[in-house]
């Protein structure tokens, strides 16, 4: 009998188990967790979905480490968005364009790769509850200028709308954008809020106004036309009052959870291998 302590396992010989999580600063409130766990599950993977609190000092540390410990890539979130640019080898076109990305894939070669899969969920979201919307007959209404904001102008520019009216109540951040994305944005005044709606067959909260707990955005609805397509990005709660009153004067509302489903399922598939399915079961595991 030899007392020799056993060899560990070469590297090839350890089977990895796909790891992959959400970064942020705080993370607790995420529901990520709760989608990407809902779907391993289902689809018999296994890997798992965890959140991951990253300081911002730590968060180039943090990137180079995690692939070495078996992770796949990430999905960062608030207030990391913009910072992982920087840090990722290749990063996408849009996200680029949107200035923040919010999905990282870790690949074989040791690059960090970045897109932004935002503006795709918020396009597949109004795709899946409003399959009549005709995005590039009317103009389209957004209101608000942040990265959620960005990602939404920039897919609307490339679902085809003639004219993209934009208002913040800071208004130099939508000039920015106008400065930007190009000559089809039209920037109004915090002050007409209600004219923009005027002859819009989308209009879209992108602010983070209405969440719970936070003042609700007030705007004057009169112009709004029944059967106008309008959507908020804010999903807690899932009927915003903004919502509310565009449903009451005949508009077709489409709530923002969906938008969060969509927007996980690119990232899913990259690091797992599988599409998954976006549907009530989905829905009812991020609500659970
Ligand atoms: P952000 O970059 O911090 O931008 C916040 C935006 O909201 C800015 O335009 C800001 O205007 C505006 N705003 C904040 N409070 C306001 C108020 N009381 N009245 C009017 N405008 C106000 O945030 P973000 O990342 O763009 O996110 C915006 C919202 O979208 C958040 O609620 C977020 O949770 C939601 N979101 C949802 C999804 C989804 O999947 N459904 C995805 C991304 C984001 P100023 O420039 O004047 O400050």
């Amino acid at each position: 009998m030899s007392d020799a302590a056993p060899l560990p396992p070469s590297a090839d010989a350890v089977a990895t188990l796909p790891l992959a999580g959400v970064l942020g600063w705080p993370i607790a409130h995420s529901r990520s967790p709760a989608l990407h766990g809902h779907w391993l599950a289902r689809y018999g993977i296994a890997g798992h979905y965890v959140p991951l609190t990253v300081a911002p000092d730590h968060l180039a540390q943090v990137l180079r480490t995690l692939p070495l410990a078996g992770f796949v890539g990430v999905n960062v979130t608030i207030p990391h968005k913009e910072a992982v640019l920087a840090l990722a080898d290749v990063v996408t076109d849009r996200a680029a364009l949107i200035g923040a990305a919010n999905t990282l894939i870790f690949r074989p070669d040791g690059r960090i790769h970045a897109d932004n899969t935002d503006g795709y969920g918020f396009l597949a979201n109004l795709r899946q509850h409003a399959p009549d919307w005709h995005p590039e007959i009317e103009p389209a209404a957004v209101i608000g200028a942040g990265g959620a904001a960005r990602a939404v102008v920039a897919s609307l520019i490339e679902a085809g709308v003639p004219e993209l009216r934009i208002a913040n109540r800071t208004r130099i951040r939508a000039e920015q954008i106008k400065a930007e994305f190009g000559a089809k944005i039209v920037v109004y005044d915090w002050a007409q809020l209600g004219n923009m709606l005027d002859g819009a067959g989308t209009v879209v909260n992108a602010t983070s106004a209405g969440m719970a707990g936070r003042p609700a955005l007030r705007l004057p609805m009169e112009a709004l036309a029944p059967g106008t397509l309008v959507t908020d990005l804010v999903y807690n709660p899932l009927v915003t009052p903004f919502l509310e009153e565009a449903a009451a004067r005949g508009a077709v509302t489409v709530d923002g959870l969906g938008m969060l489903l969509h927007q996980a399922a690119p990232g899913f598939e990259r690091w797992f291998g599988q599409r998954p399915e976006v549907d009530e079961a989905a829905r009812a595991a991020v609500l659970a």
